[in-house]
């Protein structure tokens, strides 16, 4: 097991349903359970918030509606929120033949008159709601037109004795298009009163200390804002519910953690011969942060707990070499080893470094991907089962089920933040005590490292191999297109190989894809079939086929000298001698994600520049974005500038891989409660590893309640 999220369940376990403790039955209960919600208003619900009651009541306010401003009509200030108590005096049915004028409904009180306004109103409804003569108390924006105070499409239209209700600073919450705010609030005001008293799972010292509310009274409190500062998320309430989700992902992970770091199996000492030969065989020697690394991780792998170590780096710092040694540690001992990476183009790059060094060495390796079927691909499971291969490397296709190892002792997963959590459950079942490397080229920052793995070992690659020259950035305007049109020419005249990056639209390939086939097509026109285009929906053939042309003959002509691409050249790639890099609209990608673009160039002796083309009218983020990539080439500096600029969720690209976000904690501000409560899960499992006291017992309460149940049934193996 790998991470924080290994301590959660495998999709829906039928097993959480029947072991949730019966106090938290009410707050599993679906939405559609609430009187008024159907299927209809419960799918929305659903997308806005989760299919649960404790969705809806951890659905908080982001802003406050004030209705206590009520004046008489004739005080009643155009443009603001009024609640006003009127007489219905006359409806104003439109002529039906046109649909644009609206339903007027003429009202009083003893100082003036005002029209509520309705479009494509139905009349039954209206007079239903606002009978004539009748008193009523309406709440929305005033507005004056030609002379008249309106009121359109009041929010609220209530009968005199819920006057007092409606004054009053009213919660808004997130929507979704189809949902209003009534029925929204209306549904969480009837979650939060269904939400039982849960035991006390806090620390007494830490939440007096904090000041903090008790579970119950917090989500109450939290519903009824009274003003701007009780949004706040370091308010005291915020802030304790904040504190119960970062305790359970932290207790969570402690208690998986401590499992695992058990190891079933023996360690492995290699005797260093297989290392010392590809060392020499090595064009290059490695740099001190790399010795350093392969160390670390050559330690680990000797002692008797299980290793799981973070392998950082930047692009280009020379990660690849780093598992490589590490996995012949493995094979001198006659064990095997598995290189995971997030992509085809990638594990063939990964394959195509370590396959000759292995090769030259007397080492069997392996390449399996999605493309290999049928009989060419049982050839290879038939090599892992009976270990006549030492070496797997490959894309997610390694997960599959039917894929077992004579004897897997180490897992290498590259860029692994881009594996879903399924994914590397799988992984982790292949080798019950196979020592685990993480790879990453997006430098994570303390704080998100800290919520997605708890303590995790970590080496870093801190220096870029010998000789490698500083990338020479520029920011240009796209007015200036033709100018950087002029200047690739010239670069391509003096041998250059060009990377052509194309704008991001949006996180589908699809549109990407139109973008980049109207640049390569532009392109071709002007330089002819040197030009080539590389995208995801190229079938994985053709792709290689295409990096293949660009990669060329180290000294050759390649066939292709300007790639044009969408976004799968990010990770990874290695054209070494690519020395100029474009991107197109780069103030619609990500800082990490153009760090990492820009990687792909600088990586050999000779000088590299890179070209970020804006569109004009740049926004303050994506100007400080293109400010922060022109001063430095720092991956750490930039990654805790990215986190800034963006949040958490983005930053590891959570949205894909399927990572849990925090609902209630944001990483921005709550991570000093994270180092708290990382500290007070350390106590608790030492303390307590069985969770058996009472406040083990409130806390499996807090496991559940965060839908932590695989590792309440770690604690309770105990
Ligand atoms: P990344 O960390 O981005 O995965 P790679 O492992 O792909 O980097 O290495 C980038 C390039 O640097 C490769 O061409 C690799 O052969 C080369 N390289 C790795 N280590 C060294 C070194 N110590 N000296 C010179 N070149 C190196
Ligand atoms: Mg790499």
């Amino acid at each position: 097991m790998l991470s924080a999220i290994e301590a959660e369940p495998h999709g829906f376990s039928p097993l959480s349903a029947r072991t949730r403790p019966e106090i938290l039955f009410s707050l599993f209960a679906p939405v559609t359970s609430i009187k008024g919600v159907g299927p209809r208003i419960g799918a929305l619900i659903e997308r806005v918030a989760g299919p649960h009651i404790a969705d809806l009541v951890w659905h908080l306010p982001t802003s406050l509606l004030d209705r206590r401003y009520a004046p008489v009509l004739r005080d009643a200030e155009p443009g603001r929120v009024a609640t006003l108590t009127v007489r219905v005096e006359a409806h104003r049915q439109p002529p039906v033949a046109n649909r644009r004028i609206p339903y007027k409904i003429h009202c009083s009180d003893e100082s003036g008159d005002i029209d509520l306004v309705f479009f494509h109103a139905r009349a039954d409804y209206l007079e239903k709601t606002l009978p004539t003569g009748e008193q009523r108390v309406v709440s929305g924006v005033v507005e004056l037109f030609d002379g008249q105070l309106q009121m359109t499409h009041p929010d609220i239209v209530a009968p005199l004795s819920e006057r007092a209700a409606v004054m009053q600073v009213h919660p808004t919450y997130p929507l979704t298009e189809g949902l209003t705010q009534n029925v929204l609030r209306r549904d969480i005001a009837e979650a939060v009163g269904r939400a039982p008293e849960l035991p006390e799972w806090l620390d007494p010292a830490l939440a007096a200390q904090r000041g903090w509310p008790r579970w119950h009274d917090a989500i109450t409190q939290v519903h009824e804002p009274a003003d701007i500062a009780d949004l706040d998320p370091n308010h005291k309430t915020r802030q304790r519910l904040a504190y119960d989700e970062l305790l359970a992902s932290q207790l969570a992970i402690g208690l998986v953690r401590a499992k695992t770091r058990k190891r079933p199996g023996q360690p492995t000492v290699g005797n260093g011969t297989l290392r010392a030969k590809a060392v020499a065989a090595l064009p290059f020697d490695l740099t001190t942060s790399q010795q350093r690394a392969i160390d670390d991780i050559i330690a680990d792998m000797a002692s008797d707990t299980r290793m799981l170590r973070l392998l950082q780096g930047d692009v280009g710092s020379g990660k690849t070499v780093v598992a490589l040694m590490a996995m012949l540690n493995a094979i001198e001992e006659g064990r095997q080893a598995a290189l995971m990476a997030p992509t085809e183009i990638l594990a063939r790059q990964h394959f195509a470094t370590i396959a000759p060094l292995a090769e030259a060495i007397g080492v069997s390796a392996v390449l399996l991907t999605g493309r290999d079927k049928g009989k060419a691909r049982q050839q290879i499971l038939d090599l892992l089962v009976s270990g006549e291969t030492s070496i797997i490397v490959g894309t997610h296709a390694l997960f599959q089920q039917d894929i077992a190892f004579r004897d897997l002792a180490l897992a290498v997963v590259d860029e692994q933040h881009r594996f879903g959590v399924h994914q590397r459950l799988l992984l982790a079942d292949k080798g019950a005590a196979a020592d685990v490397l993480l790879m990453t080229a997006t430098p994570i920052p303390r704080t998100l490292m800290l919520a997605f793995y708890g303590d995790l070992d970590e080496s870093q690659l801190t220096e870029k191999p010998a000789g490698r020259l500083p990338i020479d950035t520029r920011t240009i305007t796209l007015a200036r297109l033709d100018e950087v049109v002029g200047a690739v020419g010239r670069k391509l005249a003096e041998g250059a190989k060009v990377f052509w990056v194309c704008p991001l639209v949006e996180e589908s390939e699809t549109i990407d894809l139109a973008a980049a086939t109207a640049r390569h097509a532009a392109l071709a026109e002007i330089f002819g079939a040197r030009v080539g285009l590389v995208h995801g929906r190229l079938g994985a053939r053709e792709k290689d086929a295409v990096m293949n042309q660009f990669a060329g003959p180290a000294d050759g002509d390649p066939a292709i000298d300007l790639l044009v691409a969408t976004t799968v050249i990010e990770v990874g790639v290695d054209v070494p001698d690519a020395t100029v890099m474009v991107i197109e609209h780069a103030e619609r990608f990500g800082l990490a994600q153009l760090h990492q673009l820009r990687g792909r160039i600088g990586r050999s002796t000779k000088p590299s520049t890179c070209l970020l083309l804006y569109a004009d009218a740049l926004g303050e983020t994506a100007r400080s974005r293109l400010a922060i990539l022109r001063e430095t080439d720092d991956g750490f500096r930039i990654a805790e500038e990215d986190l800034r600029l963006r949040g958490a969720g983005d930053l590891l690209g959570t949205r894909q891989s399927g990572l849990p976000e925090f609902r209630l904690a944001s990483l921005e501000h709550h991570g000093e409660l994270l180092a708290v409560a990382r500290d007070d899960a350390k106590l608790i499992i030492e303390r307590d590893p069985a969770l058996e006291t009472d406040r083990g017992e409130a806390l499996r309460i807090l496991l559940y309640l965060f839908e932590r149940d695989a590792a309440v049934r770690l604690a309770r193996a105990g």
